[in-house]
Parts: structure tokens; sequence; C-alpha cells
């Protein structure tokens, strides 16, 4: 190839945007002189290569959107400590056909117990399945609506989050709501109904979102849409933390008897 060529060649790549091509394409033609490969096999070698790239890069990236606390996946999830999760409905869950049918997942359960852990898990696969997530606490949601409603925007703010396919709303029933923040979370629910997927995390039954809410009507209405196509997955069990807090327990125990001997 002569160096203009070489030269244009690189350029329009960078140009496309085609930087793993960029980078493989000396090295693949030196291996082509060699070993005398077709201009196919380069070809589909490289553009395969970019494509992979490509997809990388773009989960990297709406994984960087989602704003995950923290990172966990399914496989991490130990479901023989937790023997009230149904594993075959997470792995129901985890097929994302709730996600494609618009349909919601509710996690309900006390501290620990791993509701937040597996709504990320999901989360995490839908990423990989190419659709936006958003990861909020229902504190911080409230408090980005009411900011935007000041404003005027919230109906904007609201249709913005609906480009995220899976919403997760993690501990709902931490801290009370008030009537009005309960109205700003309804009009989000009404605008997703049948048409996105939500996560919602709760330590609290759902007879006692009436409490959470300030209001027994705008909860019974959010209740409602929420509950109208969703698994809600019960987690009835001890709590993981401090599952891990006895397990450094006993070590320490086991480890000052050693001392004592
Ligand atoms: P919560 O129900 O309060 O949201 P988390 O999901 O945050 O609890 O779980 C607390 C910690 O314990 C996290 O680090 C999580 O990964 C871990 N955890 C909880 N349950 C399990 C489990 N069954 N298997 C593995 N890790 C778990
Ligand atoms: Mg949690």
């Amino acid at each position: 190839m002569t160096g203009l060529a070489y030269e244009r060649l690189h350029e329009n790549l960078k140009t496309l945007g085609m930087d793993r091509i960029s980078q493989l394409l000396d090295g693949h033609l030196e291996r082509a002189g060699k070993e005398n490969l077709s201009m196919l096999e380069v070809l589909d070698h490289l553009i395969q290569e970019e494509v992979e790239a490509k997809s990388q890069n773009s989960m990297n990236f709406r994984t960087r959107l989602a704003k995950f606390p923290y990172k966990k996946t399914l496989e991490e999830f130990d479901f023989s400590f937790q023997p009230s999760i149904d594993k075959k409905t997470i792995n129901g869950l985890a097929t994302l056909k709730f996600i494609y049918n618009a349909e919601n997942a509710v996690f309900l359960g006390p501290p620990g117990v791993g509701k937040t852990h597996l709504a990320i898990a999901l989360g995490l696969i839908t990423i990989k399945a190419g659709l936006m997530v958003y990861f909020t606490t229902a504190a911080d949601l409230i408090e980005d609506l009411r900011e935007h409603a000041k404003l005027g925007l919230l109906k904007q703010r609201i249709g913005k989050l609906g480009r995220h396919k899976l919403l997760i709303i993690d501990e709902i029933g931490y801290l009370p709501m008030s009537r009005e923040d309960a109205n700003l979370l309804f009009q989000l629910v009404s605008r997703r109904y049948e048409k996105a997927t939500m996560i919602l995390t709760s330590n609290k039954p759902f007879k006692e979102w009436g409490g959470v809410f300030a209001d027994e009507v705008v909860a019974a209405a959010i209740i409602d849409r929420l509950l109208h196509h969703a698994t809600v997955v019960n987690i009835k069990g001890d709590s993981y933390r401090v599952k891990d807090r006895r397990r450094t327990g006993l070590l320490r125990s086991e480890a000052s008897e050693d001392q004592v001997k």
C-alpha cells in the first residue's frame, strides 16, 4: 500500500470513529501478508473487533449513566442464604420479558436481605441487552422532581426519565414523604404506567405505604398502577450484612481461642 493510501485510510478511520480497526490495522495487514489471508477474512476480523469494541463502549457508557451505587450481579447472589426468594421468579425477571412488556417488579423486605443487590443485578442485565437504565433512591428522586417542579419543568423531567426503559427507585419508605412529594411520584408512576418498567424496593409492606406517602388515596393510586402488571418479591429472612458480621465475629473468637492456647 502506498504511503498516501495508508495515511488516508487511518485518517478516514479516525473520521468514522473506528478506533479499534485503526489500532489493529497494521498487525492485520502484516498477518494477512504472512499467512496469505483473503481480503474477506481480514475485513471480517477487523469489523467484528470494531463492533465488539463499540458495543462494549456503549455498555460502559450506559452503566455510568445508570448511576448504580455499587455493582453486583445475579451470579454473586447466594440464593441458599435467602430461601424465601424463589429463584425461578428472579430467573424469570432476568429474561427481561417484564421489561419488554413494560411491567414492574417490587422487592419488599427488611434491610440487608438483598433488595438493592437484586435490583442492580437486573439493571446490569438490562444494560447488557442494550437498554437504558437509571438508578435512584426515592429520596433523591423526590428531591430531583421537586426541583424541576419548582422551575416549571416537571413534565420535561418526567419525559426525560422516560428514555430509561428501566427506572429503579430504591428505598421507598425509609423517609416519609409529604403529600406534595407523593403527588410528584404519582405523576411519574402514571406517566410510566404500561409504557416503561420500574423496579421499586421498600422495607415497608404495601399496607404501610399510606403512612409513607402521607395520603392513603395517593398511596392507593400509586400502588394500583404499580401492581397492575407486576412481580412482587417478598423477602423474609436475615440480613446478609449480619451474616457477614457473625462470620467475622466467629473468626475473631476462633482467633482469640488460638491466642489463649
Ligand atoms: P437491602 O435489602 O437493604 O437493599 P442489599 O441488597 O444492599 O440489602 O444487601 C446488603 C449487602 O449484602 C450488599 O453488599 C449485597 O450485595 C449483600 N447481599 C445481600 N444478600 C445477599 C445474598 N443473598 N447473596 C450475596 N450477597 C448478598
Ligand atoms: Mg437497599
